[in-house]
């Protein structure tokens, strides 16, 4: 079923484990991941980012995402990872997806309060969470994003006190901390600060999240995670392993992509659930908290459109 965020992300803080976003870029993928939720019985975050999107055009990659989150069995979010552009953000709500990171953490401070704040308010009224980023996550070579501020990253770690005032104002439902973590494979062991984890858990009222999530030691996650982070992303080791699986099977010249994408799906699949164990959320798919934004929210008018047509559709079946 797709949910949004708070339905499944305030369960996890509260019984101290975490659910994974798994990016989608591809129907490999979302396949992939989809199973593995289910085989899980796990909630699960599952979506694409804006620097993706030359991969699989946002309006494409909804077609099979939200039919595949409204058919599983299990609560799947779609979410847009890293929103940059205004514009991307509101596309993604308009077609439906359940929430969106509007990532304004290269801006000035009271920019990024101003921008984000105003993405909240829209996400909310069609009945999605949003996610923020206060100081700044690195990125490392390969994660299809730029660093622009060099090498020194602690300088960029997020500052408690500032990432309280940031939540109470812009009234975001989730906040990507920067405290050691990088996109991408890391070249050097990372450093997470899990002290500077505990401090925000404490400060701030909603749930944290770990970006840069692949080449972590299982220890790391597991310290973050009893630290207070809620929600992990993964995207570098399930793409990796995709790629593995195929390449073990294209034995020969004469093999074509059907011989490689039911390897890449498992591979995935693999993968994704090896994770979810790690996070502490298999097994809790039937942990579900009413969004407090959104309960007894009345039918949008874009809902009402859709029933409207479906009762049309089953109408002319009995024709
Ligand atoms: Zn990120």
């Amino acid at each position: 079923m797709l949910v949004n965020m708070n339905e499944v992300l305030l369960p996890a803080k509260k019984n101290r484990y975490a659910v994974g976003l798994f990016n989608a870029v591809n129907l490999e993928l979302a396949r992939g991941i989809i199973s593995a939720a289910e085989a899980a019985q796990a909630p699960v975050i599952m979506g694409t980012a804006e620097v993706f999107l030359p991969y699989g055009p946002l309006e494409e990659v909804s077609y099979y995402l939200i039919p595949m989150a409204k058919k599983a069995k299990v609560p799947v979010v779609i979410h847009l990872d890293h929103g940059l552009e205004h514009d991307t953000c509101i596309r993604a709500l308009e077609l439906g997806f359940s929430s969106v990171m509007y990532d304004c953490s290269a801006d000035p401070y009271e920019e990024n309060v101003k921008k984000v704040k105003e993405m909240a308010d829209i996400a909310h009224s069609y009945g999605a969470t949003i996610e923020g980023e206060l100081g700044h996550v690195g990125d490392n070579d390969g994660s299809g994003e730029e660093d622009p501020h060099g090498s020194d990253p602690s300088q960029f770690f997020t500052d408690p006190k500032m990432a309280k005032d940031y939540v109470d104002r812009t009234g975001v439902d989730a906040l990507a901390i920067a405290v050691g973590n990088a996109h991408g494979a890391y070249k050097l062991p990372p450093k997470l600060d899990f002290e500077r984890i505990r401090t925000i858990a404490r400060t701030v009222e909603v749930p944290l999240v770990l970006h840069g999530g692949s080449g972590l030691t299982d220890r790391d996650f597991r310290q973050a995670i009893r630290d207070g982070i809620s929600k992990v992303n993964i995207f570098t080791d399930i793409n990796v392993a995709a790629v593995k699986a195929e390449f073990k099977h294209f034995t020969d010249m004469d093999k074509g992509l059907i011989d490689l994408i039911p390897a890449a799906v498992e591979a995935v699949k693999q993968e994704t659930m090896k994770k979810m164990k790690l996070f502490g959320c298999d097994g809790k798919a039937a942990y579900r908290a009413a969004d407090p934004r959104t309960e007894g929210m009345d039918l949008s008018s874009k809902e009402l459109q859709a029933l409207i047509r479906l009762v049309a559709e089953e109408v002319k079946k009995y024709r």
